[in-house]
């Protein structure tokens, strides 16, 4: 196992990086190809962040266990697969020693990772005490020191927000998405609070699973940031799939006692009984107790750490990446964002002014059916170039896929494209249906080079897909 630094190796480093997640480690490795010193200052010893342990991973390989158990129960049938079992029971208990030893595995990867590159990795708690020294708390009591740079980044990741015990009483009886990877057991009833990614994935993994589940929204759709189509294809098919969902609604109070049945109160007064309650309202930026406001650095209301254009914050030497910064919250964005200001801080001339363009992140939804989305929604573009200036093409499908399977387990599709201006440039992507997630990335690069509808046209299709729909759009 590589070494984890209780000290610092040198008087001054040229970059000392805080948080050792996508962005943190992005970036250290960058610096360090450059033949920097760079250290990394992480507080647990599970390397790689929210993504790898509690985000990303762990729930891709959820979803596809949900997955599978759909494509068993629902789709095998119509293929004629015989003696499947009519409800396949999942064995959660025995899964997750599985998918934990996996992150293991990739924590220890990420931690060879530094090695190879020579970065530094320093267990510990940092905190600001000036403009260029971080202190270090180390675990288990060991004695503090002091990292010296002039270029300090903080890449501290955020937090599941929870709501306190005087907004919703009982609210500490639930669960965040952190508490999801930690269940040892499935179940069977659970409630979970919110309409946003975490949400929607979460629920539709416990519901694909078999738990009954509930989501208790304050809308009357789920994800009303993305375009209206997806909202409007996904909260039915949610319902149809049988997550029950509480529109308009709230919940106001939580009785019972963790670990045990919960009863929750909703504002219409209805109660609701479940064994977990998941709160999935949001996160907040890691930026507490961690001496910035004395520094001077601007964090806005929410706590994120304002940056400009090349992520420098308020004060000269420091810089935030990723979560942090409260913007396009994915793990590409803190990778690449990282890794392009190593570039301008210490690369080549030719990288001076390099910087991560927020414009046109292409995103995914791991739903059922996945969702992807890249650009303007409808909404957005016509408020921004009018009415007249925006063309919709849209496309509602049955993949060939489910030409045999039985018409209530056939998934919806939807793409549809958000076109401006008498030349047609697609400034909007938004996909629904199976494959969604891997269609996206493609339609991603079309609309980062600033694709024409004509340019889609002028593509051959790929036949029999359900990527051909958005070069066959009339
Ligand atoms: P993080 O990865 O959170 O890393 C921050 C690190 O800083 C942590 O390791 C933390 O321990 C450490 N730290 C914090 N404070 C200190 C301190 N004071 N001293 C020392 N160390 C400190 N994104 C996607 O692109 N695709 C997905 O499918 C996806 N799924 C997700 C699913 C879930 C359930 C969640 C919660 C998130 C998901 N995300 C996904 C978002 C993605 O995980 C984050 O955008 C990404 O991890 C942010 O990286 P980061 O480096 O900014 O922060
Ligand atoms: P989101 O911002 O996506 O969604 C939070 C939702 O919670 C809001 O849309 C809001 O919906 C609802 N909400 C907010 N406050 C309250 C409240 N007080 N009571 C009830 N509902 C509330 O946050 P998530 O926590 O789901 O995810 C955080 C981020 O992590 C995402 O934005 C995304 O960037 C990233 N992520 C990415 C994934 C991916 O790439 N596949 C997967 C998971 C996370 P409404 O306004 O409709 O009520």
């Amino acid at each position: 196992m590589p070494p984890i630094f209780n000290k610092p190796s040198v008087e001054k480093y040229d970059y000392v990086v805080i948080g050792g997640g996508s962005g943190g480690s992005g970036t250290s490795r960058r610096a360090a190809s450059y033949g920097k010193k760079v250290a990394v200052v992480e507080m647990t010893n599970a390397l790689g962040g929210t993504c790898v342990n509690v985000g990303c991973v762990p729930k891709k390989i959820m979803w596809h266990a949900a997955d599978l158990r759909e494509k068993i129960m629902y789709h095998a049938p119509g293929y004629k697969f015989q003696d499947l079992p009519s409800a396949p029971k999942f064995d959660w208990a025995s899964f997750k020693p599985q998918r934990d030893a996996y992150i293991k595995r990739l924590n220890g990867i990420y931690h060879n990772n530094f090695d190879k590159e020579g970065v530094e990795f320093h267990q510990g708690w940092a905190r600001l005490t000036s403009t260029s020294s971080v202190e270090v708390t180390p675990p288990d009591g060991k004695p503090k020191y002091t990292l010296n740079a002039d270029n300090i980044c903080i890449a501290t990741g955020g937090y599941p927000t929870i709501p306190s015990e005087e907004e919703i009483p009982g609210a500490s009886l639930g669960i965040t998405s952190d508490g999801f990877f930690e269940l040892r057991e499935q179940p069977k009833r659970v409630a979970v609070a919110g309409a946003g990614y975490i949400a929607v994935e979460l629920a539709g993994v416990f519901n694909a699973l078999g738990s009954e589940t509930h989501m208790v929204i304050r809308g009357e759709t789920v994800l009303r940031t993305f375009d209206h189509t997806l909202q409007e294809t996904l909260t039915p098919w949610m319902e149809k799939s049988g997550v029950k969902i509480h529109k308009k609604s709230k919940v106001t109070k939580v009785e019972g006692v963790k670990g045990q049945p919960l009863t929750l109160t909703l504002d219409s007064g209805d109660k609701l009984e479940v064994d977990c309650l998941l709160w999935a309202i949001g996160r907040h930026s890691a930026t507490k107790d961690m001496g910035l406001e004395k520094l001077g650095v601007e964090l806005d209301k929410q706590g994120n750490i304002v940056v400009d254009e090349y992520q420098n914050s308020s004060v000269k030497g420091i810089t935030a990446i990723g979560d942090v910064q409260g913007k396009a919250l994915l793990t590409p964005v803190a990778i690449a964002a990282g890794r392009r200001l190593a570039n301008r801080l210490f690369g080549p001339e030719k990288f001076k002014d390099d910087k991560l363009s927020y414009e046109n992140i292409p995103t995914v939804v791991f739903s059922h059916p996945t969702i992807g989305t890249v650009g303007l929604t409808e909404s957005e573009a016509r408020k921004k170039y009018g009415d007249d200036a925006v063309k919709i093409y849209k496309s509602s499908f049955r993949p060939l896929y489910f030409s045999m399977v039985s018409e209530e387990h056939k998934e919806p599709s939807v793409h549809k494209l958000v076109c401006v201006g008498p030349e047609e440039r697609v400034v909007g992507v938004h996909i629904i249906g199976a494959g969604s997630d891997e269609i996206m990335q493609g339609f991603g690069v079309a609309v980062k080079m600033k694709a024409r509808k004509q340019d889609l046209d002028d593509t051959v299709a790929i036949h029999p897909t359900s990527a051909e729909e958005l070069v066959t759009l009339r």
